[in-house]
């Protein structure tokens, strides 16, 4: 058996760190397939009992998404050069003081002179642990890691070559775009087409980027080489509604002959990937947060706001911030023409008030995220063109829930949308 103690006296609960690092498979895999590319069991070293001797790394360089020679981005990869590396199983990312921010990779150095690392996307900066066992792990100075990459808008199809045995056909793949709004219309769209001249089994994976977590896997047991393919994804997961963060499509095919080829995305984590967001910011067009008068809670005559108002002129196209079901339309004389919207996949309720004119849904239809749902007016009571927004927690408008302060909200949205 391995060592089972993890490092230094204070880390005490070794089953968390452990967790931790399961999380990264999609890391071990991309480390795993360049691993490959050297010679196999140079650095097998079968247990606990025997001496480790403890690493003395000397060198630590950045290899692949590289700031500067020795600065890497998250989702890159760094080498450890040095003696006596073939013991180490792990790599703890130390980080700053303390363990929250720690992360750890399983490592299989294919020499006693180098490791090759992955670097993992919430790797912090700070000195890497090389650890080969409890008495046996060295803390190296300082790695500076800059925040990974933001994903790169891709062409429709374009070649596409990750780790690949000799011989795999070679593939092309495209991503419609870097960033989803859970509930648009068509989400986002994967499309690859394989070349070579014979079918092939292929397997599309949807990977959580933020922790290596397989959303989703499409299989395709015969693909024909030439034929464009296409997936999509509604940022739904088997328990609902998928977290926001950055994913990425992997595409890996296998043919006649067992040789596997995989995307880039495999080895790039800008490829192929977007960010998932739960709700898009719904004014479309300039705008701004008003005076203090604008703000939830503020005073009105007999009542206080129940809303956020966002100046904005008249006519701006207002979209859905959040797909869901028209549960309410109608002209009232305070608010105007105004509709509310139950939320697909979460129990409260967003309402759109003074639009110029009325919304061109109905009572019942069901609206994308990002479907317009009106022009940004000042019918009701009004002094200036402006959209009046409520969020009701659940169960929702008039029905138990209350509205609440959505400032913070419609600032985070409005900030990546
Ligand atoms: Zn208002």
């Amino acid at each position: 058996m391995p060592p089972r103690t993890l490092r230094s006296s204070d880390d005490s609960d070794s089953s968390h760190s452990r967790a931790r690092a399961a999380r990264f498979g999609w890391l071990t895999l991309a480390a795993g397939a360049a691993l490959a590319l050297a010679p196999a069991g140079a650095g097998a070293q079968d247990g606990g009992t025997s001496f480790v001797p403890k690493p003395q790394p000397s060198k630590i360089v950045c290899v692949s998404s590289c700031e500067s020679k020795t600065a890497v981005r998250g989702g890159g990869a760094l080498k450890v050069a040095g003696t006596r590396l073939a013991g180490v199983s792990k790599v703890i990312f130390v980080g700053g003081r303390g363990r929250r921010d720690d992360v750890e990779v399983k490592v299989d150095p294919a020499s006693d002179r180098a490791i090759k690392l992955a670097v993992p996307m919430e790797a912090h900066s700070g000195p890497l642990m090389i650890w080969a066992g409890e008495r046996a792990q060295t803390k190296t100075k300082s790695v500076k890691i800059m925040p990974p990459p933001p994903p790169i808008k891709s062409a429709e199809l374009s070649p596409s070559s990750g780790p690949a045995d000799p011989g795999a056909p070679p593939l092309e793949t495209g991503t419609s775009d870097t960033k989803l709004f859970y509930g648009e219309r068509g989400g986002v769209e994967f499309k690859y087409r394989v070349g070579g001249s014979a079918p092939v089994k292929a397997q599309v994976t949807l990977v959580r980027q933020n922790d290596g977590a397989i959303v989703q896997t499409w299989e395709a047991p015969s693909v024909a080489p030439g034929q464009i393919q296409s997936i999509r994804w509604e940022g739904d997961a088997a328990d609902g509604v998928a977290p926001e963060g950055r994913y990425m499509f992997v595409l890996s095919v296998t043919d006649g002959t067992g040789a596997v080829a995989r995307s880039a995305g495999a080895s790039n984590p800008q490829r192929d990937s977007f960010d998932l967001w739960h709700f898009v910011f719904p004014v479309r067009g300039s705008h701004n947060y008003g005076q203090s008068g604008a703000r939830f809670g503020a005073g009105r005559s007999g009542h206080s706001h129940q809303g956020q108002d966002v100046m904005s002129p008249c006519g701006t196209k207002l979209v859905a911030a959040r797909a869901g079901t028209v549960k309410f339309k109608g002209y009232h004389s305070a608010a105007g023409n105004y509709i509310v919207v139950a939320l697909d996949g979460d129990d409260r309720d967003q309402a759109y008030m003074h639009l110029a004119q009325p919304s061109p849904l109905s009572k019942g239809d069901h609206v994308y995220t990002n479907q317009f749902v009106g022009p940004v007016g000042d019918t009701g009571d009004a002094t200036a063109c402006h959209l009046h927004f409520e969020f009701w927690s659940a169960p929702g408008w008039y029905d138990g829930g209350a509205p609440f302060d959505p400032l913070s909200d419609l600032q985070a949205w409005d900030a990546y949308s």
